[in-house]
This record gives structure tokens, C-alpha cells and sequence, in this order.
């Protein structure tokens, strides 16, 4: 095993198997070495990157060259010169088969430094799905000294990368040190270093002052499943007692707090029993019709879109929700679909 990919893995594991942190094949980690950036291909899960599997390598020079030199011009003109310069940049393993398609967030991870984690921490989205974001930005800012960045929401794919890299751009023409997180709106949160310990170090106070700044003391609910005859139930209580605390219809689910709610929700959940789809919610239970793979990550996403929103509540605030015109955008992507098309 190369090091660099042998750094990958072990900068993953950090953070597989945690749901507060990773629902789905969400989030992305990358390691660079020489002029190679090994990256998470798109649609894995975490725990699912091996040597062999979900792990894509590319030159990250051109892409990180593109994102500093491009102008934002036409969201879908933009989107597709990205989209060639990284899959020109793919490379090929050494049987001359080419590595998987990386995350479709590879141009934010080509301009950080040498290790960087992107995670849609429930912690972190407590802050950025708030609409008091900003104000809560600042004292996490004074808690704990960190240079973070608060990006607005734009669709993953070329707006975040562009922005991350606009980020890093004014911190160098304004003389200010190079940010080291970045807060995403309605998205989650990413760091880096070219230390590998920095990054989890990052990432853990955060969420900790972000626990201590809110007043939070319960843990996170289990994202486990139970396998019944023929569906999957949750192995806890926790989203079947928000739906009937806030009364959960389909408007509801409609209001999305987070990308990933849409690929996994819209169109996908019925609240009658004779006629069961991907996400059938009772009377008192909640079961999930389909392979379990993907009834993982629709309930994952459940839940931290319930915990956020519950816990925003408790807060005497209110969540800010994505608009429709965002929302639609996301849909039409051709990497969302790809990673769509990774569950049929
Ligand atoms: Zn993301």
C-alpha cells in the first residue's frame, strides 16, 4: 500500500461510523502527495474505502490552477469546464484501468492543504442551518480562536469550490492568516492542514465549543436499523417521536435544511400503510422499504435533519430553510445523479 493511501484511510477512520458526523456516502477526506491527490471516489461511505475500493487518485495542480484562475460566469458553463478539467485529471492505475470518479467536491479539496476532511457534522449544522448563523459564527470564532470562514449556501459542486477558493484568495490579498475551517450554510463544515493530526483536532473542538456555546448536554441518537420481515424499522424511538412532536407531514420533509435531504427524500416517503414507499411512516413506526444499504442512509439523513431541527427549536430559535431554486439546481446535476444512480 502506498503512503498516501495508507494516510487516507487512516484520515478516514477517524471519522467512519459516526453519524453525527457522516450520513450516507456524504463528507469526503483527501491526502495529497508530490502532484497526486488521493480523494474519495463519489457515492462511497466511508467505512466502504479500502485500498482497492472508493479511493480515486488525480493531479490536483490543474484543478486547483482552474479554481484560482476562473471567473464565475455561467453556472452551467462553469460546471462543465470543471467537471473536463477533472476528468482529464483522473489517473490511471497501474493494471491501466482508470480510478473511480472522485467527489464531486475534488476542487476545494485540490486548493487546501495537504490533508482536508469535509464532514456534514449535526454539531457543525446546528450553526449553519440557524438563523442566528452569523452571530453564533462569532462567538465560535472567540471560543476557540480558529481562523474559520462562513460560506453561504450555494449548490456543492463548482459554487462551493469556487468559494472556498475565493476564501483563501482574500485572505492572501488582505494579509490575513489562511483560513483553517470553513462553515458551509445548510451544508457542513471543512478543514485542513498539512499536519494530519490538526485536522481531527479542528474538527473535534468545534463541534465541542459548538455543544458548549448551545447548552447541549444529550448525546446523539442511535442511526441503527432493525431488519423486520421484509423492510428495515430505526432501532430507536428518536424520529418516530419528532414526527409526532412537530406533527411531521409531507410539508414538512419538504423543507430542506440540507442537500442530501432532497436525493433521499423527495418523492420517497407516504404516510399510508396500504401502500408503502421507500419511507413509510405509521402511527408509531417508521419503516423503510428497500435494500439496506440504502435505508442506512435514508435514515442517517432522517435523523440529523430531526436532531437539527429539534434541537434549533429547543434553542428559541428558528432553522433557516434552502430555497426552491437552490433546491432544484442540486437535483439537476449530473454528479448528484451519478451518485444516485449508485443505489439502484
Ligand atoms: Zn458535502
Amino acid at each position: 500500500m502506498t503512503e498516501a493511501i495508507h494516510g487516507i484511510l487512516k484520515l478516514t477512520k477517524l471519522f467512519s461510523q459516526r453519524p453525527d458526523l457522516i450520513q450516507g456516502p456524504g463528507g469526503n477526506t483527501s491526502v495529497k502527495k508530490d502532484d497526486k491527490m488521493y480523494i474519495k471516489a463519489s457515492g462511497f461511505r466511508f467505512e466502504e474505502m479500502t485500498e482497492e475500493t472508493g479511493i480515486s487518485c488525480v493531479d490536483y495542480q490543474p484543478i486547483s490552477n482552474f479554481f484560482f484562475n476562473v471567473e464565475a460566469t455561467d453556472k452551467k458553463e462553469n460546471e462543465e469546464s470543471m467537471l473536463k478539467i477533472v476528468d482529464n485529471a483522473v489517473n490511471l492505475k497501474s493494471d491501466g484501468s482508470q480510478y473511480p470518479k472522485p467527489s464531486m467536491e475534488t476542487g476545494f479539496h485540490a486548493v487546501l492543504d495537504k490533508y482536508v476532511v469535509h464532514t456534514h457534522s449535526v454539531w457543525s449544522n446546528l450553526i449553519n442551518c440557524n438563523s442566528k448563523r452569523l452571530e453564533l459564527t462569532e462567538k465560535l470564532k472567540e471560543s476557540t480562536g480558529f481562523e474559520i470562514v462562513s460560506i453561504p449556501f450555494v449548490s456543492p459542486g463548482f459554487g462551493l469550490s469556487y468559494l472556498v477558493t475565493q476564501a483563501l484568495i482574500h485572505a492572501k490579498a488582505n494579509g490575513k492568516k489562511k483560513p483553517e475551517v470553513f462553515l458551509l450554510a445548510n451544508h457542513g463544515i471543512i478543514a485542513h492542514s498539512d499536519t494530519f493530526g490538526k485536522v481531527k483536532e479542528y474538527l473535534d473542538s468545534i463541534d465541542t465549543s459548538i455543544q458548549e456555546i448551545m447548552g447541549i448536554k444529550a448525546d446523539y441518537p442511535s442511526a441503527k436499523l432493525i431488519a423486520l420481515e421484509d423492510a428495515w424499522k430505526p432501532a430507536s424511538d428518536f424520529t418516530i417521536e419528532m414526527i409526532k412532536k412537530y406533527q411531521a407531514d409531507i410539508g414538512f420533509f419538504e423543507q430542506v435544511l440540507f442537500p442530501d435531504q432532497t436525493v433521499f427524500f423527495k418523492g420517497n416517503i407516504s404516510f399510508n400503510d396500504s401502500q408503502p414507499s421507500r419511507i413509510s411512516i405509521g402511527s408509531d413506526v417508521i419503516s423503510y422499504h428497500c435494500k439496506e444499504r440504502e435505508a442506512l442512509s435514508i435514515h442517517e439523513t432522517l435523523t440529523a435533519y430531526l436532531f437539527i431541527f429539534d434541537t434549533i427549536m429547543s434553542q428559541q430559535s428558528l432553522p433557516k430553510f434552502i430555497t426552491a431554486e437552490d433546491i432544484d439546481y442540486i437535483n439537476s446535476m449530473s454528479m448528484e445523479k451519478h451518485r444516485k444512480s449508485l443505489f439502484e
